[in-house]
């Protein structure tokens, strides 16, 4: 049976953190702000999974008052995702995701994204989009203050 599952995530842009999207640092003069890495992108996908799954969100397996998650690197929180479908005796089909933001530029570093999250989702990277837009300078990303992410994700299950 395929499930889908639907993510959205955004993080406040702050000076003196390291941006990481899709486990990629990229070089920017600010970072996101947040318990872990505040991986906007991971924590999109990790929301479209556990959706698929009929779980909870991100916050529930991972709470930001839980000190072992203390600026973690969420390609774990994605990881543990993963190992959630196939307990369930079920894999990642696809994924399609979006980051909203003004800047820094994406693009550059999508390949690089692709390669590290789907061998994390254990898919062929043709079945993982990233895509980038700005917000045409509208609104808080528009503005700069944060970054915003959207995911949608196809997971197999026996039932
Ligand atoms: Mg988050």
């Amino acid at each position: 049976m395929i499930h889908m599952g639907i993510g959205y995530d955004v993080h406040r842009l702050v000076e003196g953190r390291k941006l990481v999207l899709g486990g990629v640092e990229i070089p920017h003069d600010r970072g996101l702000e947040g318990h872990s890495d505040a991986d906007v992108l991971i924590h999109a996908i990790c929301d479209a999974l556990f959706g698929a799954l009929g779980e909870s969100d991100i916050g529930h397996f991972f709470p930001n008052n839980d000190p072992r998650w203390r600026d973690q690197a969420s390609s774990v929180f994605l990881k543990e995702a993963v190992r959630l479908i196939r307990l369930r005796g079920g894999r990642v089909i696809n994924v399609d995701s979006t980051l909203i933001a003004e800047a820094p530029k994406i693009g550059p570093h999508i390949k690089k994204m692709k390669t590290h999250l789907s061998a994390l989702l254990e898919i062929h990277p043709g079945r993982l989009a990233i895509k980038a837009t700005t917000n045409e300078g509208l609104g808080f990303v528009g503005r700069g203050e944060g970054i915003a992410a959207m995911a949608v994700a196809s997971v197999d299950l026996p039932l």
